[in-house]
């Protein structure tokens, strides 16, 4: 295997368990007897060793400022068993906290660092699993993984793959990025889209049931990581007039209507998103008068509902990341706070405001100033009642404090 030699003292962060190594920390690099290139490739396994020689760790070689993500620390190369292995720790801990359950069977399986798993990302929808590949190394090693989760989660009997967006752009990659790996049912593409046309395909989060389309939607088919924080809102919005805002297939929207909400308006800029908004609020709430849902931009629909007078007990802000980058945060932060004014303003006397961003650029500071901003700016009373982040099934590494992204407040409004 090639050889990865770091710098003096460039192996500290390394020791406490941070799995990314910098291209600024090596010093050289030796190529195993294989290579035509005077470089690693993209994707390919390599050892990792301190100036002194001693064994680090090893893992996915990489083009960029980070140079290799470590998946094993300590050893020389992974066991036979290793993507089992990590694939059962992970399952375990779901199991431990509770989240399988006959009406809880969608959930994160790995969460990239989180899991010790660095570039990969697996969600599972019922008795299939989406798995998305965030690096060339992941991508090389997608059928092992894909067979370690057929045979560690019972549950799962098919396994999508879903990496046309997250690979890195440039990356010379082998393969199809996007399709079946495994599916031992015959599941296919239109068996799928079959399925769905017949009203077959459910996955359930929490006994509510959501259609979720991993071929068509965004990320892995479903934001399973708001999963905690729509239920938050379900205890607050009896009786309540509700905006869910970015709703996307309308997580939101459905644990409002089952707190009781008087009324629950879903807006998105996507019909793809409000057809299947309107699918799952009559599959769990049939012929239910109180949910109405628009495909708008989100400014035109708060600038229209404003110029008529329109006000909401709870508004719901879920916004897309606004910052995929960190010299994009500036620009980010004014969107933030614009937004935000906008809804604050539109918000009932004593109602309530869920905002969120899942920017990992953005911080909760830079988040909550941009919130205040907007407070200050429309002149409103604001209390936090609750600051809010991603659920347990999305853990953040205590050596990779970078994984934590989404954060949320709770304002009352007087
Ligand atoms: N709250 C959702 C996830 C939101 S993802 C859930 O719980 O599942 C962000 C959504 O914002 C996407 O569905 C995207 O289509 C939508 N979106 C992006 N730009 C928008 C805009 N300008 N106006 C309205 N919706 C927008």
């Amino acid at each position: 295997m090639t050889t990865i030699y770091l710098k003096p003292h460039k192996e500290e962060s390394l020791k406490r368990f941070h799995p990314w190594v910098f291209s600024g920390a090596i010093s050289r690099v030796v190529l195993d007897a294989s290579h035509k290139a005077s470089a690693p490739e993209e994707g390919e396994m390599v050892v990792v060793r301190s100036s002194a020689n001693e064994v680090l760790g090893v893992g996915h070689w990489q083009v960029g400022s980070i140079a290799v993500r470590i998946l094993a620390f300590g050893v020389e190369r992974l066991e036979k068993t290793f993507w089992r292995e990590r694939i059962a720790a992970a399952y375990r801990v779901r199991e431990s906290i509770g989240l399988i359950r006959p009406d809880n069977n969608t959930f994160r399986l790995i969460h990239g660092e989180g899991d010790f798993l660095p570039g990969l990302i697996v969600d599972v929808y019922a008795d299939t699993a989406v798995v998305q590949a965030h690096s060339v190394g992941m991508h090389v090693c997608r059928m092992e993984i894909a067979e370690a989760i057929i045979a560690e989660v019972e549950q799962v009997k098919a396994v999508y793959y879903k990496s046309d967006d997250t690979l890195p752009f440039k990356a010379p990659i082998e393969g199809e990025k996007t399709g079946w790996l495994i599916n031992d049912q015959m599941v296919n593409d239109q068996m799928v889209n079959a399925q769905m046309a017949n009203d077959e395909y459910w996955s359930e989060e929490n006994g509510l049931s959501f259609r979720i389309d991993w071929l068509r939607g965004q990320k892995t088919g479903f934001f399973i990581d708001q999963r905690e924080n729509r239920a938050l809102v379900e205890r607050y919005a009896k009786g309540k007039d509700v905006l869910n805002m970015f709703c996307y297939t309308g997580g939101f929207s459905l644990y409002a209507l089952r707190g009781e909400a008087r009324t629950v308006d879903s807006v998105d800029v996507s019909q793809k998103a409000i057809d299947l908004v309107n699918i799952n609020v009559a599959h769990n709430f049939p012929d239910d008068p109180r949910h109405h849902a628009y495909a708008a931009d989100a400014f035109d629909f708060l600038s229209e509902q404003r110029e008529k007078g329109s006000t909401y007990d709870l508004i719901i802000l879920d916004p897309p990341a606004f910052a995929k980058h960190r010299d994009a945060v500036k620009n980010a932060l004014r969107g933030y706070q614009r937004i935000n004014a906008k809804a604050i303003e539109m918000i009932r006397p004593g109602g309530i405001l869920f905002t969120f961003s899942c920017s990992q650029a953005v911080d909760k500071e830079a988040f909550r100033l941009a919130v205040f901003s907007a407070a200050a700016q429309v002149g409103r009373k604001v209390r936090i009642l609750h600051q809010l982040h991603q659920p347990q099934d999305h853990p953040i590494n205590i050596y990779h404090p970078e994984g934590e992204y989404l954060k949320g407040l709770v304002l009352y409004v007087e």
